[in-house]
């Protein structure tokens, strides 16, 4: 991985400027009644007003539901009072990603599970320095999320981020591991706990609604190299929502379900499907991202 260089360092300080921002909008208008979409909407133009790329859709996670749920481009479903909202969003300059989460409890109940996500992100972070092993980093967010009597998702990680590539190595895990690789000067990584009342597993479910895009494949439908073009060349490999195309392109529901299905069996694009707690019960989240300097840390998103 190539290290980071000084022009670049200045663009993940916005790029972590904005998403700090952006994580403020979120919590201002996560309220019993918002819709999701509107949300989402609002916080991708936010990001896109400030100068700034999402580097995937807004993810708006709630209660058993861990990661990758983002609203479709006709999604009617408001939050209620009992929600608990996780919010990951991701901000790019110029191919410089930062990535970082929020939980909000409209429930009032689950303030307890918040306190060990967020608290376990904060001890990760009193010990991350250059030369610190992951394994390490994941043994200080377990032992401060059981702590707190509840279990961290163990197959939900934090990760090394690099230009363009929102999910690099390494996986920095959320529970004590034998992983010696080392956070290394001049690289960028996220970290997220999660912390449960489940199992402490999550698994696929059948939806999904973002995407990935790995390689120009040879297509019989139209509207799927119309597609390949556009997430190509508009968002360079990283992840983008099937409400993003309705709002690029102009293709009716069948043929651009035609053509996502085609670019999928053909392995032009990668599903995201949505992950969900084994047991059903709730999940919170804390993510940050940092930089790693020569003697120290900088934290991107505060
Ligand atoms: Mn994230
Ligand atoms: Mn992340």
């Amino acid at each position: 991985m190539k290290n980071v260089e000084k022009k670049q360092r200045s663009l993940y300080i916005k790029s972590g400027s904005i998403l700090s921002s952006a994580l403020k909008l979120a919590q201002k208008n996560v309220k019993e009644g918002t819709p999701l979409l509107g949300l989402c909407e609002k916080i991708e133009k936010f990001i896109e007003d400030e100068g700034g790329k999402p580097a995937f859709p807004v993810n708006v996670s709630i209660n058993h539901i861990a990661a990758h749920f983002t609203p479709s481009f006709d999604s009617k479903e408001v939050f209620s009072d009992h929600d608990v909202a996780k919010v990951d969003i991701g901000v790019h300059l110029d191919g410089c990603i930062t990535d970082s989460a929020v939980t909000i409890d409209l429930s009032g109940e689950f303030g307890k599970m918040l306190e060990a996500s967020e608290g376990a992100l904060e001890s990760a972070l009193s010990a991350a320095m250059p030369g610190i092993g992951v394994g390490k980093l994941g043994e200080t967010i377990e032992k401060e999320i059981k702590k707190k009597g509840f279990k961290p998702v163990q197959n939900l990680c934090g990760h090394g981020i690099e230009e363009w590539v929102a999910h690099a190595s390494p996986s920095i895990p959320n529970t004590s591991s034998k992983d010696a690789r080392e956070l290394e000067p001049g690289k960028v990584y996220a970290i997220e706990p999660f912390a449960t009342d489940g199992e402490g597993l999550v698994h696929e479910g059948v939806q999904a609604e973002i995407f990935g895009f790995d390689e120009k494949k040879p297509l019989r439908s139209m509207t799927g190299r119309k597609i390949s073009d556009l997430v190509e060349k508009d968002y360079k490999g990283l992840p983008f929502a099937e409400r993003w195309l309705v709002k690029k392109m102009k293709m009716s529901d069948f043929e651009r379900k035609t053509a996502l299905r085609e670019l999928l069996q053909k392995k032009s694009i990668h599903a995201y499907p949505v992950l969900r707690e084994l047991e059903g019960k709730i999940v919170t989240q804390a993510e940050t991202t940092i930089l790693v300097e020569d003697k120290d840390i900088l934290v991107l998103v505060k």
